[in-house]
């Protein structure tokens, strides 16, 4: 089957999946979205013994149907040979009564390793097929975690360059530190003023800026992302929700075809998305339940079909989760209108103008068929991760944390006892401040000093990744206004400065 893609704005569009993935956002606007998504299921009683590459291979082959079969092994051999500290890339831990998937055990120690350790090859393999001579610039506004998977995926890949703005202040101390000792002669890291909304709509500007998309062209120089509206990034995770079902039956936790409940800390919807596409593919699915902190827009829309982003953005002590406008949200719109780009259009021009939207009540049903969703307060998502440690043993992060509180709200509201599989999206080792808050221990160390002594004490040993660059120097110290996004841009592509 060839599996061509059309915009969210505009489902006249008809490009190849490399293509979609060269672009990463259309020029409408609009997320890219298979047009027969419809069509592409997955048997699970023929992937029960898969590893995890194999698998991979399974569903990518089904999506980006114009990259050959070569190009598809490559790519996953390259993102899942020896990337991740674990030959599973994504073990499924015990905690007590809960499940735990732990998605950290790539090289920046977040979820995200796993769509961002393969999507620099798919680019690459794009960049080739379609012939491509220009040099290509990945943009991303991170709220910490993208960024440096993103610079660690993309580092010295040949003809692709990448630029990374993350809020000043707004990220944890070790993502501060992964990212400003970022090595590789492509890559380009920034802090900017204000926080992660403010970013990533300074860069989605630049996305639908003519003007500067033509001055870049003067230094041969096209545009791409790596956020996770990117379908290069959205597809690779939906491979674990399927992978971590069949750990479960290999574990006698589940029989075959059951029914379970996926818990997600929610941020930008990437990640829960793809869970959705997996539920829709076959995979047997109860509930994707929906974690939020305190920005909980998502919560809300859930529950009552209005999308409001007139609130105030809350930094909290998950903060790849501090979004108000939550990108993905947008495909599972469009898939639920039965691929309706009109409605599209009209929701995101009253988003544009009021700030908020009400979606229609066919559809409301449709996510509240499939979608739960609370959110947890600070002070629920430290006694969370306190709880877990006393009673389990087991130290999870502050996003993880908030999807143990949610599914405990979850459980008690509905009395729900199927099997459920909380998605555990980052490393404590990256929030030891939140997690010494938590168990009421004083921090009297920095640095490379606090991460030593919270291995000791809990006798984790420090992952591989962190340990390398625990004594290397910051490279990228530089700090930026929000609207001087545009003409950084334009000096990297122009070279003026090679590492800022
Ligand atoms: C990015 C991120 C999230 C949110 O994922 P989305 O796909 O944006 O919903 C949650 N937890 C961690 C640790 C993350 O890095």
């Amino acid at each position: 089957m060839n599996v061509k893609y059309e915009s969210t704005r505009d489902n006249n569009l008809k490009i190849n999946s490399s293509q979609a993935v060269l672009k990463g956002l259309s020029d409408d606007g609009g997320l890219f979205f298979p047009k027969d998504f419809k069509n592409i299921k997955i048997n699970i009683k023929h992937i029960e013994d898969l590893n995890y590459k194999e698998l991979a291979v399974e569903i990518f082959t089904k999506f980006f149907s114009d990259y050959t079969k070569e190009e598809i092994l490559y790519s996953v051999e390259n993102a899942y040979g020896n990337k991740f500290d674990t030959e599973e890339i994504v073990p499924l831990k015990n905690g007590g009564n809960y499940n735990f998937l732990e998605l950290f055990h790539g090289r920046t120690l977040a979820f995200k390793d796993v769509a961002l350790s393969i999507l620099p090859y798919f680019m690459k393999a794009a960049k080739d097929k379609n012939k491509i001579k220009n040099e290509i610039l990945i943009l991303t506004a991170t709220s910490g975690d993208t960024g440096k998977a993103a610079l660690e995926g993309f580092k010295d890949i040949e003809g692709i360059s990448i630029s990374v703005f993350y809020p000043e202040g707004g990220v944890s101390k070790v993502q501060e530190l992964q990212m400003k000792t970022q090595e590789g002669n492509n890559t380009h890291v920034l802090a900017v003023e204000g926080n992660f909304d403010d970013a990533q709509t300074a860069v989605k500007n630049i996305f639908n800026n003519k003007n500067v998309k033509d001055k870049l062209l003067d230094d041969n120089t096209i545009l791409s992302s790596a956020n996770s509206i990117n379908v290069g990034r959205l597809i690779p995770q939906i491979v674990y929700y399927f992978y971590s079902y069949n750990s479960l039956l290999k574990n006698k936790k589940i029989k075959s075809g059951e029914k379970i409940n996926f818990v997600v800390p929610t941020g930008n919807f990437g990640n829960i998305l793809a869970g959705y596409m997996a539920k829709e593919m076959g995979l047997p699915v109860n509930k994707l339940i929906c974690a939020s902190n305190e920005n909980n827009v998502l919560t809300d829309f859930i529950n009552t079909g209005t999308y409001d982003i007139n609130r105030e953005f809350i930094k909290t002590i998950s903060p790849s989760m501090d979004i108000l406008i939550s990108s993905n949200l947008e495909r599972l719109i469009y898939m639920l209108s039965g691929g309706d780009d009109n409605y599209i259009k009209k929701i995101i021009a009253e988003l544009d103008e009021k700030g908020k939207y009400k979606i229609d009540s066919k559809i409301l049903d449709k996510i509240q068929d499939s979608f739960w969703s609370s959110f947890s307060t600070q002070d629920e998502i430290l006694n969370k991760i306190k709880k877990v440690y006393r009673e389990y043993n087991y130290i999870i992060d502050p996003h993880t944390a908030v999807a143990v509180d949610v599914y405990d709200k979850y459980k008690h509201e509905t009395g729900d006892k199927s099997v459920s599989i909380i998605l555990s999206t980052a490393s404590p080792f990256k929030f030891i401040e939140s997690i010494y808050d938590a168990l009421d221990i004083e921090k009297t160390k920095e640095g490379k000093e606090l991460i030593m002594e919270f291995s000791e004490e809990f006798n984790i040993p420090i992952p591989k990744s962190l340990e390398e660059i625990l004594n290397k120097p910051f490279i990228h110290n530089k700090t930026i206004k929000i609207n001087d996004v545009k003409n950084e841009i334009l000096k990297i592509a122009h070279k003026e400065e090679k590492n800022v």
